[in-house]
């Protein structure tokens, strides 16, 4: 038997696109943004952060609450009430909403507040929850595993396909390889050949691709000229002073550079 089969080209030719309501459509057709701080700090970040947004055009705003860190005493998110804030202040400026759910029993008090789940690589193989997430209606990002092979990130989408989801996507953040000049090695390379295996939107997060705030833009751009249906990066109105990720975080001024490079960029691929 297959590996997977749902997921793949071979058992759906056409490119799925993901309606998340008001005009908002992840797929093929065009290159999605999203963005946002690598978490949630509270009411008067998320404003400005997605004020920005609204500036830039973009629909979708990222932001975890739920964090998986390597030490227990680094930051770990403000959990459910900080997703309440994210969601409402969010709404109110008719953005969608990208956060990651990290366990079975968080999916429930968090699905009313959710456009999209993100599945982070720490949770590829969790495949209690995707099953679970398999059950939800509500878009789900997985990414690809730490050390995770393209095969086994079409796999894990396949449990939460066959489970009866088919509003997936899949994401590229970088593998972990013998490389240490950066945090993680980007494979720009599984991009094209995630578009060839699967019918499901490819996205780039060129900010845990890369890790460096300086090289993130260009890492952005490659993946949209690698075939990527869309990127998710991480931004912050005081990096410097970010809870998580300040390291690769874009301030305002390159994130407005970086959304003209897509625009010009849409011209041609
Ligand atoms: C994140 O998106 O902030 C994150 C923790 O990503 P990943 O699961 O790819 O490490
Ligand atoms: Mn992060």
């Amino acid at each position: 038997t297959d590996a997977y089969k749902l997921v793949s080209r071979k058992w759906k030719l056409r490119a799925t696109e993901i309606d998340l309501g008001d005009g908002v459509v992840i797929g093929e057709n065009n290159f999605t943004l999203m963005a946002g701080p690598c978490s949630i700090e509270g009411e008067d970040q998320i404003e400005k952060i997605a004020d920005q947004l609204v500036k830039s055009g973009v629909k979708i705003m990222r932001g975890g609450v739920f964090k998986p860190r390597s030490s227990p005493y680094a930051f770990r998110g403000m959990g459910i009430e900080g997703l309440k804030s994210f969601y409402e202040i969010c709404r109110s400026k008719g953005i969608k909403i990208i956060t990651e759910v990290m366990q079975v029993s968080q999916i429930e008090e968090m699905f009313d507040y959710v456009d999209i789940f993100q599945v982070g690589a720490r949770n590829t193989q969790n495949f209690n929850l995707l099953d679970a997430l398999g059950e939800v209606d509500k878009a789900v990002l997985i990414k690809r595993g730490i050390s995770g092979s393209i095969d086994e990130l079409l796999q894990s989408a396949e449990y939460v396909f066959s489970a009866g989801n088919e509003r997936l996507m899949l994401c590229e953040r970088g593998i972990r390889t013998f490389e240490s000049a950066y945090r993680n090695t980007f494979d720009i390379n599984a991009i094209p050949i995630l578009k060839e295996k699967s019918h499901l939107p490819v996205i780039a997060d060129p900010s845990h691709g890369i890790g460096i705030r300086k090289h993130v833009s260009r890492i952005t751009l490659a993946s949209m000229i690698a075939g990527a249906d869309g990127a998710i990066v991480e931004i912050h109105h005081e990096p410097e002073k970010a809870f998580s990720d300040g390291q690769q975080t874009l301030n305002f001024e390159e994130f407005e550079h970086l959304v003209e490079q897509i625009d010009m960029l849409r011209e041609v691929v």
